[in-house]
């Protein structure tokens, strides 16, 4: 095509290029404005714009990049593919992202640029992971790692590990990913990065719990966790909850379990992120179902499907589809359960996916079970089980296997009923066995068939012993001393019995102590969460110089306050204090000094706080006390008093040529007539400016 042809297209082009980008970017930031509120009706068109602009800005690329390709060079195709690339992966178009970074990498093959390439790579391989391609991303790991030794980049190295381990487990690999992910584990330490080490030890927590170490796992999953908080970074916070709830779900500790998946719920809204809210609502859902919370759980499981449904994710669609299903079917509306089931059914056949397939029958048979279609009951539940034990779904099998019993049961096949009660038996069994966490209740329930073994074995102990007496009076009584030997003989057989019974208490003991430490440490790894959550909590209300609330809270708690005052008629006074001459201070002798009479002043302060006040910092070197229920002339006496010890206190600290003082406006709500905070806190400050004019050191209550 003739150049100077294109010329006018190629600008129409660009430009749509950088309104989209600045579409994208606007669409970002307004987002981010409204984080608090996502709903997960919001979350759905927000994922389905993003999905629309991402669609047309890979269009626009290739034909971009097909037209103005000789223009720009190599080089600048590369540039462009990395910027689209960078866009769609923040619209979360993965297969989009993809191509661009694709793009980028061969591009600067040709160019030998190592710097694009690794960063080219390192994002390919996590989009290939998102996307299920292993084949795609463990090749690209490779590369990346090869490349990365090779010019001793650490960074890279330790990605180019953790993505290794993450495809290694996901193709069951278990020790070899364990291996990976603790090289990436000790390159991230020993790059000092913290953020990489927190993404590490998530990993290595998951293969753990696919080892079958539940603790490890659960410990793993806390100290990624507690990084991320440390970091105050909320990226994959909701990953962490979830896990963390994940591995609760599995020892049934419903409440943990419970606080976890709500806590990844609120920060995958916080961060609003439409695929990451699915999967918290999706897997929260699937929870409510399981312990029977089937309202829960089908509210869930809708919000989860119309965000997935919106991006377009049909296997998603699907399972919520099930979940849907499996909680109205709880809720007895068999009619809407039926047409729900019916379109998962028919997705999951489309698209070969046997954990929908299996799932839709299941529920499917069940409900034909509940109208008495037996035939079709079976054939439903054959199939399911059929398509759920390929796929390894032991507890959806394990339901199966129990309707088809009762079927059997009914029809009077009693061998069927049998065989089924056995194979559910034998998966219970395997559940109890493999389930990393369940090692607990299989050694309590072999503990539990021991004790009883045992308990057996002692009764018929005592009967022998006892027909052994009877046998002795006989044979003494028969044959005197000759049959007394015998009896010694029978004696000491027995003795040695009573030793095996022995050795077998011993090691039930073992055996109880080896079950009490895996609940202590399943109790102190709950502990800890719990302190954890208390510390951060309070630090994150507190001024970390004097200890007093920090402004967020402190104003939260006067709204709060002044509402209750307003609805209840009472009266509420507010103190604003402020330093005096603290600029001076400050100056004559250096910034740590001022800290010291501001951290004095205020520990001065709650020492005298009546019951019931509070102090918090209002800004630099002014407080307020809040004083709830109390009028102006309950107020000006304590006001007095806080005055009165602040400067005399503060004499202590009187390496200042100057006096300490303090000065206090005060205001009551309803002497200042204030109908708002900001009123309030107006007339405080009015108050304190006329305590200044006045030559500092005394309270001024306000007057109009
Ligand atoms: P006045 O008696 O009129 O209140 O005079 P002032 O000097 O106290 O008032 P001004 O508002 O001019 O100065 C307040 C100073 O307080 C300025 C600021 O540097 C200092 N300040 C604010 N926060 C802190 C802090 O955390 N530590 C220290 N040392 N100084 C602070
Ligand atoms: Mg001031
Ligand atoms: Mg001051």
């Amino acid at each position: 095509m003739p150049t100077g042809l294109s010329f006018p297209l190629l600008r129409r082009r660009a430009l749509t290029v950088m309104a989209t980008a600045l579409l994208v970017c606007g669409f970002g930031s307004t987002g981010r404005l409204y984080a608090d509120d996502l709903s997960p009706a919001m979350a759905g068109q927000l994922a389905a714009s993003a999905q629309a602009i991402a669609v047309r800005l890979g269009s626009v690329w290739h034909s971009t990049d097909q037209l103005a390709g000789p223009l720009l060079g190599p080089l600048g195709r590369m540039h462009l593919a990395r910027q689209v690339g960078l866009l769609e992966q923040s619209l979360g178009a993965s297969r989009q992202a993809g191509e661009a970074w694709k793009a980028v990498a061969a591009h600067a093959r040709r160019l030998n640029d190592t710097p694009h390439l690794i960063e080219a790579l390192d994002r390919s391989v996590a989009l290939a992971l998102a996307r299920g391609d292993y084949d795609d991303a463990s090749a690209l790991a490779s590369e990346l790692l090869e490349r990365a030794r090779r010019l001793g980049l650490m960074r890279a190295h330790a990605a180019a590990e953790g993505y290794l381990g993450v495809v290694a487990r996901r193709r069951g690999n278990l020790e070899q990913a364990r291996q990976h992910q603790e090289t990436a584990l000790a390159l991230r330490r020993s790059q000092g990065d913290r953020a990489g080490e927190a993404q590490v030890l998530m990993n290595l927590g998951t293969v753990h719990r696919d080892l079958g170490d539940f603790a490890r796992a659960l410990e793993l999953q806390i100290a990624a966790l507690e990084l991320r908080r440390t970091l105050g970074s909320r990226e994959k916070l909701d990953l962490s909850y979830r896990n963390i709830a994940l591995l609760y779900r599995e020892i049934e500790d419903t409440e943990q379990a419970k606080a976890n998946f709500e806590a990844a719920l609120a920060s995958s809204e916080a961060n609003l992120d439409p695929q990451s809210m699915a999967g918290a609502l999706g897997s929260y859902a699937s929870f409510s179902n399981d312990i029977g919370d089937a309202a829960a759980a089908l509210t869930m499981a809708e919000q989860a499907r119309a965000i997935d449904a919106s991006i377009g994710n049909r296997p998603y669609v699907g399972l919520e589809n099930v979940e849907i299903g499996r909680a109205l079917i709880r809720l007895g509306r068999d009619e809407e359960a039926r047409a729900v089931l019916e379109q998962a059914l028919a997705t999951g056949r489309e698209l070969k996916h046997r954990e929908i397939t299996g799932g839709a029958l299941l529920y499917l048979g069940r409900i034909a079970l509940r109208a008495g279609d037996e035939p079709l009951a079976t054939r439903h539940l054959d199939e399911a089980i059929q398509l759920l034990a390929e796929a390894g779904l032991k507890s959806p099998l394990s339901e199966a296997f129990a309707a088809r019993e009762e079927i059997a049961l009914a029809s009077g096949q009693l061998a069927a009923a049998v065989d089924f009660a056995h194979r559910r038996a034998a998966l219970r069994e395997e559940l109890l066995g493999t389930r990393a966490g369940r090692q607990l209740a299989a050694l309590k329930s072999r503990y539990e068939r021991a004790d009883a073994e045992q308990r057996i074995r002692l009764l018929s102990l005592t009967n022998e012993l006892q027909s052994l007496r009877l046998n002795q009076q006989a044979l003494l009584r028969n044959f005197g001393v000759g049959a007394a030997a015998v009896l010694g003989v029978l004696l000491l057989l027995l003795l040695r019995r009573y030793r095996a019974s022995h050795r077998l208490n011993r090691e039930l003991q073992s055996k109880n102590a080896e079950i009490s430490a895996h609940e202590a440490r399943l109790e102190a790894a709950n502990a800890k969460l719990s302190t954890y959550a208390a510390e951060l909590y309070q630090a994150a209300i507190t001024d970390p110089l004097t200890g007093a609330y920090n402004r967020g809270h402190l104003l939260r708690q006067m709204e709060e306050n002044l509402r209750h005052a307003q609805s209840a008629g009472q009266d509420l006074s507010v103190l604003l204090i402020d330093f005096d001459h603290f600029k001076a201070i400050n100056d004559e002798h250096g910034h740590q000094f001022g800290d010291r009479v501001l951290a004095g002043g205020i520990q001065i302060v709650r020492q005298w706080l009546e019951p019931g006040d509070l102090v918090g910092r209002y800004g630099g070197e002014e407080f307020v006390v809040l004083m709830p229920g109390r009028d102006a002339a309950a107020a000006a006496p304590i006001a007095e008093r806080l005055r009165d010890k602040v400067a005399q206190g503060l004499t202590a600290l009187a390496q200042s040529r100057r006096a300490l003082t303090i000065s206090i406006g005060l205001a009551s709500l309803r002497a200042s007539g204030a109908a708002t905070l900001e009123d309030l806190l107006g007339a405080a400050d009015v108050a304190v400016y006329r305590a200044k004019a006045q030559g500092r050191n005394r309270v001024v209550p306000y007057a109009a």
